[in-house]
């Protein structure tokens, strides 16, 4: 019963030290090594149960021990086409949809923390916000990516961010973004063509409830596990 259990590499087991973690919640114990095994998943999960670090930890330290091989070179391959200085698309490698500004802000900070020291740079977009800010530190890098799905989809229409390399998708709260209309938003940025398919994206989703709509976010999902916690 720690976070010791499963290998997340020196940079991650430094960051979860420093933010003074010492034991996984119940929804990290289970869900981590499924992560780690590149499985999908379907969780069961409320705010406060640690659900946030449940998929952070796993995928960050995938990105860290898989890239800076792949991933991060191609990103870095496609950034390039677009010229040397800003104004470049990026192209993140894990995408992580939030209903709300509130919920993506704490993602994006806990994403921070746990990217401390790694080559990986978080960023978070949400709507009700100066989008030209948002864009100029886009510009800057953009690896792990916090998204409400209205201003995303708003992002990729203006051209600042491609999907074809988010090898990790992650839906928090998928009941919530569902309630509040967000189903044609999180389509249109799960089923465009560049997207990986669902063989090589591995894909999570958090809800707190499960009702049948929820059926629209589980097919963007592969054979998957279930964890359920309430
Ligand atoms: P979440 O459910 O992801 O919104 O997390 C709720 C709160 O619990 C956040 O403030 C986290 O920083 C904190 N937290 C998450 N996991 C742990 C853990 N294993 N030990 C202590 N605090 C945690």
């Amino acid at each position: 019963e720690s976070f010791q259990d499963v290998d997340m590499g020196e940079i991650i087991m430094g960051n979860i030290s420093l933010s003074r973690y010492t034991r996984p919640t119940p929804v990290q114990k289970y869900a981590i090594p499924i992560v780690k095994s590149k499985r999908d998943l379907m969780a069961c999960a409320q705010t406060g149960s640690g659900k946030t670090a449940a998929f952070l930890l796993p995928i960050l330290s995938q990105i860290y021990t898989d890239g800076p091989g792949e991933a991060l070179n191609a990103v870095k391959a496609s950034g390039q086409e677009n010229g040397k200085y800003g104004r470049r698309k990026q192209y993140p490698i894990s995408l992580v949809l939030a209903p709300t500004r509130e919920l993506a802000l704490q993602i994006y900070d806990e994403a921070r923390k746990f990217s401390y020291r790694s080559r990986v740079r978080p960023c978070v977009v949400y709507g009700g916000a100066d989008i030209g800010q948002q864009i100029r530190d886009l510009e800057r890098g953009c690896h792990l990516l916090v998204a409400t799905p209205g201003r995303l989809v708003d992002m990729m229409e203006r051209g600042k961010i491609g999907l074809d390399y988010c090898n990790y998708l992650v839906l928090d709260e998928a009941d919530r973004m569902l309630d509040m209309g967000f189903e044609p938003q999180i389509r249109r940025i799960v089923e465009q063509d560049t997207m990986p398919h669902k063989g090589i994206r591995q894909t999570m989703m958090f809800s707190a409830t499960f009702p049948k709509e929820i059926q629209v976010c589980l097919c963007f999902c592969r054979v998957y596990s279930r964890v359920y916690f309430s």
